[in-house]
């Protein structure tokens, strides 16, 4: 953005600032290329003119709805619109067909009542003010009108709103397509019901959401001919499995984990639980209570909504048993056996917590025991039981609880999708997708990786969208208009996902070699990409490297990279419970197909990530896209605190900056001449009957209402950012 500063001295603008972003001044001298400026806060500033950008005078004082009609689009224009509108509540702004929402962190129960619901039923977008009911009630109406099946993509950082915002656009889709009749399990009920079902067990207390979902989800909501909710189908990616057994300071396990703590006397003695503080799992980190839950009574909340999805009273039960078992099994220490190199339970304390957890899992104490501490090799012509020593157990142990607790978060899932039923005749479908945010941490392993890939991903999906869309539908209409460049990031994805020789495809061999450590891999990749542009090693790492993402750079630790990747049971875990007497533990663990037990065919994590991507773009491609970006407006995950800088980066991160630039360059509104005809004639109706073809008229209708700089393209008309509310007021004074 240039800066266009022309009649200099006297005028408003806005100077760069490394604390506020952006700081607003009035002009008081100009020297060639230095500009001083009289800053109400800091008084006089001297910046280089192309840092120094336009104040609207007129910016009306609560901002405008829509970026797209800001008088100067820039970014500080951009920030002081946010700003100005969070300040009053107003956390929804539009940018042409995106939209940003801002954290308020307080309850604002009027902006999404029923009576909300119903003023949003049929208005046109832009007609009431920005809302996800908005939204969805333009995705819901395009599929009823066009046939044509829509998804709504929410994304951005943790706690920025993701979940909340989902939450309300399944409660806007229930309400459109739900039916009259009170059922005691309408489809669109179960489907609202599943949230705080999946939240029990998929969601988590970090340092940066009291609420962060540990896995991302897309909601696949079905419609008949009618536009009634007839099925749906809940997909889920990457659930955070090292959670279950490991706690960083003031985070949380999983919710369900406390509120078993809290269920009524006769469960906790059923199960032998007590006090979270006596459970290993739970005391890594010292926070237990979150600030206006009562555990008992999400307990029993949880259980209502387990009702609704189709969860019946004994796989209730069953689920919770199997918690309490992971319990349990985590306070099994280990000390050194008899053998050399062996280990046992290592102290009476220990012993209790395995045979509950034993009896819990219904499976034989012994064996149970065998399976933590014992490990059977097998070569070619013979099998040999090798101890594990203390350590090796513990982490053994680990690996149990993990695979026990993703098994059962995918029966949960698995088991709402069937009670809900899919609608195979279903004409078209509406996807709602939840997913977590780029992220970039101090130190990042194989989960950033993963979830990066994800939005890398999903980021060339809406450049794709946004700008690939718009640069051919002006080549396709033969629109005169430069063209504007976009950030591509398919140099990217190859990097990670090319097969062969992609980061993935190399991390996969690395793990099927026995003898490959993450040095010898993070030297193979050193190698391979030495030139590429967007790898890098950094300087004094080993074994480190550096993803340039079209979000910033990530430098990754490889340490855990081959552990993580590998997506297989272990064998004596696997015979194990599928031998257990209770049918629900046997059925998570069910017996593996004779021929991938032998050749133990070779099953990654990141693999698997990137075929469940590929399946998720394939749908969402068929789908006509709405997004919303959510913003965090600070870290403090408080009210009323609007930080500049960590809102900007965010506003690029989400590609909301590149999106804006593209839109306002080019014509952001565009109808067939078809539909601008029938939309308009009430401007001039004798072009109705004066014969003449839809392009004269449409032109003769522009003409009309004296509009210009707009563009008659083959088949629709072009209209600037703005012109369709001008037309739209022209008509609405003759309606
Ligand atoms: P994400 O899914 O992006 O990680 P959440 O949707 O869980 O974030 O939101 C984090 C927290 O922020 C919520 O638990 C809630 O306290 C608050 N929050 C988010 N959106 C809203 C909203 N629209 N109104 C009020 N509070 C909100
Ligand atoms: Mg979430």
């Amino acid at each position: 953005m240039a800066a266009q500063v022309n009649s200099m001295v006297g005028s408003f603008v806005w100077v760069e600032d490394p604390e506020e972003a952006w700081m607003d001044g009035e002009v008081l001298e100009v020297n060639g290329e230095e500009i001083t400026v009289n800053c109400a806060s800091r008084k006089a500033v001297v910046a280089k003119a192309s840092n120094v950008f336009p104040k609207d005078p007129e910016f009306p004082p609560c901002g405008v709805d829509d970026m797209t009609k800001l008088a100067y689009l820039h970014e500080p224009g951009v920030l002081q619109n946010l700003r100005c509108r969070y300040d009053i509540n107003e956390i929804y702004t539009y940018t042409g067909n995106i939209l940003i929402a801002v954290n308020p962190f307080r309850r604002l129960p009027h902006l999404y009542d029923n009576h909300m619901m119903e003023q949003y039923k049929g208005a046109t977008i832009g007609e009431l003010s920005p809302h996800p009911f908005a939204v969805a009630d333009s995705a819901y109406r395009q599929m009823i009108n066009e046939g044509i099946s829509q998804s709504i993509l929410v994304s951005g950082e943790s706690g920025a709103g993701k979940t909340e915002s989902t939450k309300m656009l399944m409660r806007y889709l229930a309400y459109m397509g739900g039916r009259a009749a009170a059922e005691g399990r309408s489809v669109e009920q179960q489907v609202l019901e599943s949230n705080p079902v999946l939240e029990a067990f998929g969601n988590a207390k970090t340092l940066r959401n009291n609420n962060s979902s540990r896995f991302g989800k897309f909601v696949e909501i079905q419609f008949d001919q009618s536009g009634r909710i007839s099925g749906a189908a809940i997909r889920t990616y990457l659930l955070e499995r090292s959670r279950v057994c490991q706690v960083s300071d003031a985070e949380r396990n999983y919710h369900c984990f406390y509120m078993l703590c809290a269920a009524p006397e006769e469960v906790i003695e059923k199960y032998k639980l007590g006090n979270p503080r006596t459970f290993h799992y739970l005391n890594q980190s010292n926070f237990y209570d979150l600030d206006g839950v009562n555990e008992s009574e999400e307990y029993l909340a949880t259980r209502r909504a387990m009702d609704i999805v189709g969860i019946n009273a004994n796989e209730q039960d069953a689920i919770f048993r199997v918690v309490a078992a992971i319990l349990h099994l985590g306070n099994v220490e280990f000390a050194k056996g008899n053998e050399i190199d062996s280990s046992e339970p290592k102290d009476d304390k220990s012993q209790f917590h395995l045979k509950t957890a034993a009896e819990l899992l219904m499976c034989n104490e012994k064996s149970l025991e065998n399976s933590l501490c014992k490990r059977v090799i097998v070569t070619r012509d013979e099998s040999i039981t090798k101890w594990l020593d203390p350590d090796a157990a513990t982490v053994n142990r680990d690996t149990l609880a993990k695979i026990v607790y993703s098994r059962l978060f995918d029966w949960i899932v698995s088991t709402i999708n069937n009670s809900i039923g899919q609608d195979p005749n279903s004409k078209s479908l509406i996807g709602v997708l939840d997913i977590y945010g780029f992220e970039s941490f101090k130190t990042n392993s194989f989960e950033q990786f993963c979830i990066n890939l994800t939005n890398e991903k999903l980021q060339q999906h809406f450049n794709q969208h946004v700008f690939k869309a718009e640069q051919e539908e002006y080549t396709k209409e033969e629109i005169d208009w430069s063209y504007i460049e976009f950030i591509d990031n398919q140099d990217i994805l190859d990097l990670i996902e090319k097969k062969p020789g992609g980061i993935i495809a190399l991390l996969d061999e690395a793990c099927m070699f026995p003898r490959s450590t993450h040095e010898t891999f993070a030297e193979k990749l050193y190698q391979t990409f030495k030139d590429h542009k967007r790898f890098n090693k950094p300087k004094l790492a080993r074994s480190d490297f550096t993803i340039c993402h079209y979000a910033g750079d990530v430098t990754y630790q490889t340490e855990h990279f081959l552990d993580k990747n590998k997506d297989y049971v272990v064998a004596e875990h696997q015979s194990l419970l599928s031998e257990s007497m209770c049918s629900f533990v046997s059925g998570l663990f069910p017996p593996l197909p004779e021929e991938s037990a032998k050749s133990s065919k070779f099953s990654s994590i990141g693999s698997r990530c990137k075929q469940q991507l590929q399946a998720l773009l394939e749908t969402l491609s068929a789908t006509e896209p709405h997004y919303i970006r959510c913003v965090k407006p600070n870290n403090a995950l408080k009210p009323s605190i609007f930080e500049n800088n960590n809102v900007l980066q965010q506003l690029c991160c989400g590609g909301v900056m590149e999106a804006i630039r593209i839109s306002c360059a080019g014509y952001p509104t565009r109808k067939t001449f078809d539909e601008f005809v029938r939309r308009f004639a009430i401007l001039a109706p004798d072009v109705l009957h004066g014969g003449c073809d839809e392009v004269s008229a449409c032109k003769m209708l522009l003409e009309k209402v004296n509009l210009k700089g707009y563009q008659i393209g083959k088949t629709k008309v072009f209209l600037r950012a703005g012109q369709m509310a001008e037309l739209d007021a022209h008509r609405s004074e003759l309606l």
